[in-house]
């Protein structure tokens, strides 16, 4: 009862940028293709996945499916049609029981309804993703030049993947070659397939236009699925005393004060704990071993050549941020009214959203040297992911 997906990506067409086909265009840090193959490779219920490309476009396939789970990829032909068919045929030797075709520039296709296709077919021989019709449809009469309302009953736009039994397809592709058509639906139609309709979703669109990858773009910022890669945590703790001034530097925003922190640079606990946190992560010692305090050039310099020091350590393993939480501890300041410009500070220094950085302040409840106000203290926690 095995099945496969067939990801269509044989095109090279693009309105969008230059000479690459869409398809292998930028999202995620990787492409577009492998965004949306993630989705098969990842389903528990999908067995194998085959990718049908131009073989103009190896290296570039090559380098987006890189440590995925996918079968040798397979040559397209002129036309989707044809791809589709080619494919197809393809699967003779593993015989899947059901198929799944999906077009490549559809990166947000959800897991549940791959779910609900496979499912679908043990009861049909096909099943097919479609959305209703919001906007109203009209018939242009050229003769009259008028428009004429067409009622939205019944009309449906199809989506991708469209699930079938894989030997009715396949036959039925076969036995299509002189019509043309643009989806599978439209072949199971004409060689009498039955299809049950699954309500799609709008987020499942198909990258087209300019506009639609700017709407891609902004869709993947916002969901977690950074690729995982190697995932660490780094913690760092520091901790400096007060001593007469008149201003602290924290998270390397200066911020009015009775005292001053003495210490190792500028003394600023908030970066000194980050910075120790992704050396950490890194594995790669803590910040007195790169820069010892005992040298006098360190004294007064800013904390942000320790965090650049990290950051260039992480980006030579071609590593990302994932999120940092980070918390002062001290009587006063109150760290509250600072943290809207501590986060769009660190937003930028660390090149993350602010919607992955949480900086929190506490007391230790007037207990202790820090409850004393003899200093400050600052924890982080971080989280990487190294992608090589
Ligand atoms: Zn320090």
């Amino acid at each position: 009862m095995s099945v496969a997906a067939l990801i269509v990506a044989a095109g090279r067409g693009s309105r969008l940028k230059g000479n690459i086909a869409k398809q292998y265009l930028a999202l995620n840090n990787n492409t577009i293709l492998r965004e949306t193959v993630k989705n098969f490779t990842e389903h528990p219920q999908v067995d194998y996945v085959t990718v049908v490309i131009n073989r103009k476009d190896l290296n570039l396939y090559k380098k987006s499916i890189k440590n995925l789970k996918v079968t040798n990829p397979v040559e397209g032909g002129k036309t989707r049609q044809d791809s589709v068919r080619l494919g197809l045929n393809s699967l003779k030797k593993i015989f899947p029981k059901k198929v799944l075709i999906h077009d490549a520039a559809r990166p947000f296709i959800e897991k549940k309804y791959i779910t609900k296709i496979i499912s679908e077919l043990d009861k049909k021989p096909g099943a097919v993703l479609a959305i209703p019709v919001t906007d109203t449809l009209k018939l242009f009469k050229k003769k009259s030049s008028t428009l004429i309302t067409i009622s939205r009953k019944n009309i449906v736009q199809s989506q991708t993947p469209q699930g079938f039994h894989y030997d009715k397809i396949r036959k039925a592709h076969n036995n299509l070659t002189k019509y043309r058509v643009t989806d599978d639906a439209a072949v199971a139609e004409k060689a009498k397939i039955p299809v049950k309709i699954i309500k799609g979703d709008p987020k499942n669109f198909k990258i087209t236009t300019k506009e639609d990858y700017m709407r891609a773009k902004e869709i993947a910022k916002t969901k977690p699925s950074l690729e995982l890669g190697d995932i660490r945590i780094g913690q760092g703790f520091d901790i400096h005393s007060f001593t007469p001034g008149n201003f602290i530097t924290l998270y390397g925003v200066k911020i009015k004060h009775r005292m001053a922190l003495s210490g190792h640079s500028d003394a600023d606990v908030g970066l000194h704990s980050i910075t120790d946190a992704i050396l950490g992560a890194l594995a790669m010692g803590d910040i007195g071993q790169h820069f010892p305090s005992s040298e006098k050039k360190w004294k007064n310099a800013s904390s942000l050549i320790f965090l650049n020091f990290a950051l260039d350590a992480l980006q030579k393993k071609n590593g990302k941020i994932i999120n940092l939480d980070s918390t002062i501890i001290c009587e006063s300041p109150k760290i509250n009214k600072w943290k809207t410009k501590i986060t769009i500070r660190l937003s930028k220094i660390l090149k993350i959203e602010k919607n992955r950085i949480s900086i929190k302040g506490t007391t230790t409840d007037k207990l202790g040297f820090l409850g004393r106000q003899e200093g400050i203290a600052a924890q982080s926690i971080i989280s990487i992911s190294l992608r090589d």
